[in-house]
């Protein structure tokens, strides 16, 4: 059979149909002057108001945009000071006291686009192209188990060679690897694979959720119109903004109801990007009655070739991507939040306590990596820099330090806490009971197979008192099944069970 062209085969990408039947009356939902006339007409907010819509987020209710175009103007430092210890209570309310951990995968950096601002574009011909077999894939995954991830996202350049039967394929090769851990020798695998990949057709996206991922992620990078043709060449598959725009809500109509929306901070004014997110929930959640499963807010990072991404207008300080992590954690309160390494350890440590609820540690961006570290010397095999490549054990530790527990569960998309169910359960702060019984349990895989010494010193009381707090628990007192269930599990872990959830 004759193979098919790069040509033809970009043709065949973009469904006309699949982006016009979400469109009102033609038009996409960024509507740019309702974003500018809210963001000027709400300045100056009062302190009765702003406290007004910190009670709305504690009532775990997504914000109007007006509500969150006030919060975006708030100037006081002792204003921003309530804003940002709601953050954290609201993160508390909806998932309790821990943070996920997960690992990225880069599989290939083959890609027929050019953004302006990524190492991975066509026309970077310093980038070094690879993209990884299937052994070699199962090497990487060997390489992350073994750190003692149970996460990974898979990432993909665009290209005719990581199409949906490689992402498939990719995604059953990690799930067939197994590890032993270290320290017990107990056999570890994958249990929730997450794919961030462009954009693709319904009837894809089906055969994605068929292949068993979690979460299917793609960031919009800029909802401004304008900035987003001016670094996505109109000629290439990205140059499309409403394909783009609408690849989310195509993966729900395909079944896949664990999306991830996020912006790319750094090309356009970063309050702007703020309510492009919300907008895109607001017309998740109009128009499928869910929101995001997760937020993404990755600032840019120096790429090799790229200029933009080292000298752009509109990169973002660091005062600046608090306020934001703050504002958009009220935003949209049921929504888990993503920090990547692609932020320096103090940094990281700080948005951690404005809410975030999920991290990456152990991170290696280089295509192959993990198990060839020699490749992580050389930007021009990735496809940015990062600012936080400590190890995993190292993260945790400091996590434990500062009063979080990490989590592994994966038990959400396992039960069918998913879409709907799940969005209902976090809104009636059900869900974060659910999250802190298997951090804990997971947590107890970790110190038992993993720990550093000195990472079990700072784990053992952290654990017990967790199992304090759900032993003290109202919720837990009237579900005393549950809360047989959880002790029976905890014993069978130390007794050498693995893999248990609730
Ligand atoms: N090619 C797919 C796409 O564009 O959707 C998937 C992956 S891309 C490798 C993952 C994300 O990395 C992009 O969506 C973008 O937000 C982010 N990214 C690209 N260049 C970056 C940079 N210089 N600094 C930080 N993040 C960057
Ligand atoms: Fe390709 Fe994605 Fe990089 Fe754009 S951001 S050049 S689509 S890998």
């Amino acid at each position: 059979m004759k193979k098919e062209s790069t040509g033809d085969w970009m043709k065949g990408v973009i469904v006309q149909k699949e982006i016009d039947k979400y469109l009102i009356d033609g038009k996409d939902f960024i509507n740019e002057r309702d974003i500018f006339d809210r963001l000027g007409k709400n300045t100056n907010p009062n302190p009765k108001l702003i406290r007004d819509i910190l009670q709305k987020s504690l009532a775990i209710k997504t914000l109007a945009p007006d509500e969150t175009a006030a919060l975006l103007n708030v100037t006081s430092p002792e204003m921003w000071e309530e804003i940002n210890q709601t953050a954290l209570e609201v993160k508390k309310k909806v998932y309790d006291n821990r943070i996920v951990f997960f690992a990225p995968l880069y599989c290939s950096n083959f890609c027929v686009n050019n953004c302006a601002y990524c190492g991975f574009r066509e026309a970077n011909n310093r980038e070094v192209r690879r993209i990884l077999t299937l052994d070699e894939v199962k090497r990487e995954t060997s390489s992350v188990l073994s750190e003692g991830h149970k996460r990974l996202i898979l990432v993909f350049g665009e290209h005719q060679k990581s199409d949906i039967d490689y992402m498939t394929a990719a995604v059953k090769a990690v799930y067939s690897v197994q590890e032993p851990a270290p320290i017990s020798g107990h056999p570890s695998s994958i249990r929730r694979v997450n794919i961030n990949a462009a954009p693709m057709d319904i009837a894809k996206l089906r055969q994605l959720k068929e292949s068993g991922i979690g979460t299917y992620q793609v960031f919009q990078e800029t909802y401004h119109h304008e900035t987003y043709q001016s670094v996505h060449p109109a000629n290439t598959l990205k140059g499309d903004y409403k394909w783009r725009l609408y690849a989310l809500h195509r993966a729900i109509d395909a079944g896949l109801d664990d999306v991830a929306i996020g912006a790319l901070f750094g090309l356009y004014d970063w309050r702007f990007e703020v309510m492009g997110l919300l907008y895109h929930t607001l017309d998740l959640e109009r128009q499928f009655g869910i929101g995001p499963h997760t937020l993404s807010f990755p600032r840019m990072t120096p790429a090799s070739g790229s200029s933009l991404s080292s000298d752009s207008p509109f990169h973002v300080s660091d005062s600046n991507f608090k306020k934001l992590v703050a504002v958009l954690r009220l935003s949209v309160p049921t929504a888990g939040m993503i920090v990547t390494a692609r932020e320096k350890a103090e940094i990281k440590r700080e948005v951690i306590q404005l809410g975030c609820t999920q991290t990456d540690a152990s991170t290696r961006i280089g295509i192959g990596a993990y198990s060839d570290q020699k490749s992580e010397i050389d930007l021009d095999k990735k496809q940015f820099t990062i600012g936080d490549p400590r190890d995993l054990d190292d993260v945790i530790q400091e996590v434990g330090k500062l009063g979080f527990i990490s989590s592994f569960c994966t038990a959400g998309y396992r039960c069918g806490r998913t879409g709907e169910t799940i969005m209902g359960m976090l809104s009636h702060c059900v869900e974060g009971k659910f999250c802190k019984l298997n951090a804990v349990l997971t947590f107890r895989e970790y110190l038992s197979d993993y720990a550093s010494p000195a990472t079990r010193t700072i784990g053992e009381p952290l654990i017990l008192k967790e199992i304090q707090e759900i032993e003290s628990m109202d919720y837990f007192k009237n579900k005393p099944h549950l809360l047989q269930k959880f002790h029976s599990d905890y014993s069978e872990i130390l007794n050498g069970k693995r893999d248990l959830y609730i």
